[in-house]
């Protein structure tokens, strides 16, 4: 047992940190891995200390073997960083010798660094090597979540950023749009004031044309010159009409009232019958009652377009023209239907017809302004409008309002 020990192969391999002593305390062998760390070992008690076990132990051969059952804790003095060396002291009595077995006591990996030793140097069966390794383990895992924090504050500032930008864009959209619905609402005070500007001369123009056959005797060529410009004026009126139309939808708030549907209706059948003077049979039924708490001057114009765009658009082929009109009430809203058996819409131009200035026919005048309109008032009434069409039998345009408005 004590020629194995002695072997310095065997006990390197076990215990790289072991050293031996004489009676004298002289060293006889050291470990390959102790060398590596302290090279210069000369005289035990100015190279070690005993941090344990402490008071009364004495640099003695005796003194150290008498504590032989107990753990020490040597400090090498001279290493790097004062490493520390935990082990046992086993005297071999035969050669009056003493063997210290232990190894590093290291529980930090920056110490471990410092004193430019590798796994290698520990034997197999030193659980410091476990140790160091979970050190460095929980080390690469703080290492990871510091990373990630860094990111993470990386793409919070990021964020923050990008938090900025967006903010300072939606205040110069706010602007803009301030500024537009500020420019919006001059122009259409412009198109007002210059439309309505417009139509009093042009009424007097208007009379004037009419009163001219009443005052004077013409000649059948001049009758037609003067017909001809008064067709004019009157496609001019219409124009400036539906501007106005447009303007007033555009400018003003909603001015609620109850009235009758019906009512409504019957006037723009007499209208359109006064100014046609034609064969166009109008029929109207209603289903409930015909009662409405609505806009009346956008309510008329809207009725007004669509049902004049049925006789304006009537079918000169058929025998008997008609326009048909029904009203019903559903859960809250009163649907109206304006049905004729005109000339009808073409599917390709179907989708145009609500367009700013789309006109689909020419065999009549118009502005192409009229369904436009209808669109943007029944924008402003929350209601709908839809059209269905077969070309050459006829259209049905059904329109749904709200009955009432919550205040
Ligand atoms: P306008 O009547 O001045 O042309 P509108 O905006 O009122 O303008 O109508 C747009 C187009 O829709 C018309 O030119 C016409 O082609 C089509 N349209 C509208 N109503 C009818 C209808 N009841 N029957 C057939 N075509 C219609």
């Amino acid at each position: 047992m004590t020629n194995q020990l002695s072997d310095p192969g065997l006990l390197d391999l076990l215990f790289p940190f072991h050293f031996i002593l004489d009676a004298k305390l002289g060293y006889v062998q050291t470990g390959q891995s102790l060398k590596k760390v302290c090279s210069s070992l000369k005289v035990f008690e100015e190279d070690f200390s005993l941090v344990r076990p402490g008071l009364g132990i004495e640099y003695t051969f005796e003194s150290i073997s008498s504590y032989s059952d107990q753990v020490f804790i040597l400090k090498l003095k001279k290493s790097v960083a004062g490493m520390l060396l935990k082990g046992q002291f086993v005297p071999l009595v035969d050669e009056k010798r003493l063997l210290f077995v232990g190894s590093p006591w290291i529980t930090n990996e920056e110490v471990f660094e410092q004193t430019g030793l590798k796994i290698r140097d520990f034997a197999l069966h030193d659980s410091l090597v476990d140790l160091l390794q979970h050190v460095k383990v929980q080390q690469m895992a703080v290492e990871d979540v510091n990373e990630m924090n860094q990111m993470l504050i990386r793409k919070n500032e990021e964020l923050v950023s990008l938090n900025r930008e967006m903010r300072e864009a939606r205040e110069d959209m706010e602007i803009k749009n301030v500024e537009l619905r500020k420019i919006n609402i001059e122009l259409d005070k412009f198109v007002y004031s210059i439309s309505h500007d417009l139509r009093s001369p042009l009424l007097s123009i208007k009379g004037i044309l009419q009163l001219i056959p009443l005052k004077e005797k013409l000649n059948t060529g001049t009758v037609k010159y003067l017909q001809m410009a008064e067709k004019s004026v009157n496609r001019l009126d219409q124009t400036i009409q539906e501007i106005l139309d447009y303007s007033r939808n555009a400018r003003l708030d909603l001015r609620l009232s109850t009235f009758s549907l019906v009512q409504m209706i019957e006037g723009v059948f007499a209208d359109l019958r006064f100014a046609n003077e034609l064969p166009v049979s109008f029929s109207l039924e209603i289903s409930g009652s015909s009662n409405i708490q609505s806009d009346k001057y956008r309510m008329d114009t809207l009725l007004k377009n669509i049902i004049g765009n049925a006789v304006k658009y009537r079918n000169p082929d058929v025998k008997v023209q008609w326009v048909k009109v029904t009203v019903s009430s559903q859960n809250n809203t009163h649907i109206i239907r304006v049905s004729d058996n005109g000339i009808g819409i073409s599917e390709k131009n179907m989708p145009k017809i609500f367009e700013m200035f789309y006109r689909g026919s020419s065999i009549v005048s118009g502005t192409g302004l009229g369904l436009y309109i209808c669109k943007e008032i029944i924008g402003r009434l929350e209601g709908t409008i839809e059209v269905e069409s077969t070309p050459g039998k006829g259209s049905t345009f059904t329109l749904v309002v709200p009955t009432a408005y919550q205040k």
